[in-house]
C-alpha cells in the first residue's frame, strides 16, 4: 500500500494529510535568497525511532511570500513506526532559523535544549553562496 493510502485511513488531521499530498521538501530545495545565501538540504528524524525520515516521505510546503524569509511546514512519515513527525520553522536570508513556540517565533540559536535539539536535527547544512 502507498504511504498516502495508509495515512488517509489513519486518524490524522486534514491539514497533515494535505501536507503529504504536497511534493517532497527535497524536491523544493534549495531555498535561495537573493545574494545573501541559500539553504540546500534538510533532513528530519522520526520522533519515535530517531532514524532519518526518507526524503520522499518528508513532504510539505515552503512558503516564499516574503523576500527574506521562507516558512517550511512539513510532515515526515516513518513507515516502521507508522508515526508522523511534524516540522515547522522559518529560514531567513541572514541564515537564522526560527521556530514557533507558544505562538512566538524564537531563534534556533537560543539554547539547544531538548526541544531545539529535535528541531535542529532537521537542519543538516546551510552555506553561503560564493563561498
Ligand atoms: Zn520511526
Amino acid at each position: 500500500m502507498q504511504d498516502i493510502e495508509i495515512l488517509r485511513k489513519s486518524k490524522l488531521s486534514k491539514e497533515t494529510i494535505e501536507l503529504f499530498e504536497q511534493p517532497s521538501i527535497a524536491s523544493q530545495l534549495p531555498i535561495v535568497f537573493n545574494e545573501d545565501g541559500q539553504w540546500d538540504e534538510f533532513s528530519g528524524e522520526c520522533n519515535g525511532c530517531h532514524t532519518p525520515i526518507p526524503q520522499e516521505a518528508l513532504r510539505g510546503t515552503i512558503d516564499r511570500s516574503w523576500p527574506n524569509v521562507a516558512t517550511v511546514t512539513a510532515a515526515g512519515f516513518c513507515r516502521p513506526c507508522l508515526l508522523v513527525t511534524p516540522f515547522k520553522f522559518r529560514v531567513h536570508s541572514d541564515m537564522r532559523m526560527t521556530f514557533p513556540r507558544n505562538g512566538v517565533w524564537h531563534e534556533a540559536t537560543a539554547r539547544p535544549d531538548g526541544f531545539w535539539q529535535q528541531l535542529l536535527q532537521f537542519l543538516k547544512k546551510a552555506f553561503l553562496k560564493n563561498e
